[in-house]
């Protein structure tokens, strides 16, 4: 009976495994015809000055919209973007799509506006990740100083050489590196002061448990203070409540980032969000 019921466990698990394959081919089809019909777009999210709330960058951030199933999240999608290597020509589109709204903004006189982009690992390491990039810049007439990559620990970790020299080289080209999610990975923290970066990201995962949890309270304390010894900004993500920034704020995070301040918008909503800022930034000082 034991063996009957584990061989139709094992059925059943052959099932689902073949489900998820199909449901995977299903979406990477989809993927493929999506780029065609510009059911791709992308949203740009804030990221503040943590003492008064003042607007130091966005980050961009993709959406698909699908014809029948609706919103599809990226962290559904980017995986298997990048598992069939579609993620080079999504990639790219993305980058150019955010260079482009960047430019623009700054025409429309929002100057100095920074725009952070999310590379995935495949991405990065590509061949031809750094002439995309350069290829980039010049269709859209970006200044590289207007341009954050966004690039998570594990790929730095595994590829040390390889990274290092595509970070020098972004880093000569004038471009600014972070590395998202910190924390989550396992990082070597020596390589930290080799690799040519601009700033950690706290993950979310610590900062939703930084009021509750003494661990994670104590892991913030410690990026913050590691960043600070290594001349490197740190950003908090996912900061949704009061206290949380608080706490950063006496921790000495630079900025944040999270649904608190703003959930990611459309392009044409970021003059908004300056001015209700400035609003809010005024009120500030006359009350002191
Ligand atoms: P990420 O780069 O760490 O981006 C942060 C995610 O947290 C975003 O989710 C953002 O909307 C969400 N978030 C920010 N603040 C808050 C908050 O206060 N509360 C909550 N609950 N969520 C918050 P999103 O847009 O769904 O993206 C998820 C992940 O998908 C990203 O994580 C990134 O890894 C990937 N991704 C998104 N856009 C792109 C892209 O253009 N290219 C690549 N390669 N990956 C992307
Ligand atoms: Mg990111
Ligand atoms: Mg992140
Ligand atoms: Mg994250």
């Amino acid at each position: 009976l034991a063996r009957r019921n584990g061989g139709s466990q094992l059925i059943e698990f052959d099932n689902e495994m073949a489900e998820t394959e199909k449901r995977w081919l299903d979406m990477e089809v989809d993927m493929r015809v999506a780029q065609n019909k510009q059911q791709f777009y992308l949203m740009y999210q804030p990221k503040v000055a943590s003492q008064n709330g003042a607007l130091r960058g966005v980050e961009a951030l993709v959406r698909w919209q699908h014809p029948e199933k609706g919103f599809i999240s990226p962290a559904e999608f980017i995986p298997i973007a990048e598992q069939s290597g579609l993620i080079i020509e999504i990639g790219e589109w993305i980058l150019l799509q955010a260079c482009r709204q960047t430019k623009q903004w700054h025409e429309q006189g929002i100057k100095d506006l920074v725009c952070a982009v999310n590379i995935s690992p495949l991405q990065f390491l590509h061949i031809g990740f750094l002439d995309t990039v350069e290829k980039v810049l010049q269709q859209t007439g970006l200044d590289p100083h207007f341009l954050e990559l966004e690039i998570t620990e594990g790929v730095l970790m595994h590829e040390v050489s390889k990274s290092t020299e595509i970070l020098e080289q972004l880093h000569n080209k004038g471009l600014k590196v972070s590395i998202d999610d910190f924390g989550t990975g396992y990082s070597s923290l020596s390589y930290l002061k080799t690799f040519p970066l601009d700033k950690l990201k706290i993950d979310k995962s610590f900062v939703d448990n930084i009021t509750s949890d003494d661990a994670d309270r104590s892991i913030i304390k410690t990026i913050i203070d590691l960043a600070k010894h290594l001349n490197l900004i740190v950003i908090a993500e996912g900061v949704e409540h009061q206290s949380q920034l608080a706490q950063l704020i006496e921790y000495g995070c630079d900025e944040i980032q999270g649904y608190y301040f703003s959930k990611p918008i459309m392009p044409d909503e970021l003059n908004t969000f300056i001015n209700q800022q400035k609003k809010s930034i005024a009120s500030l000082v006359n009350n002191q």
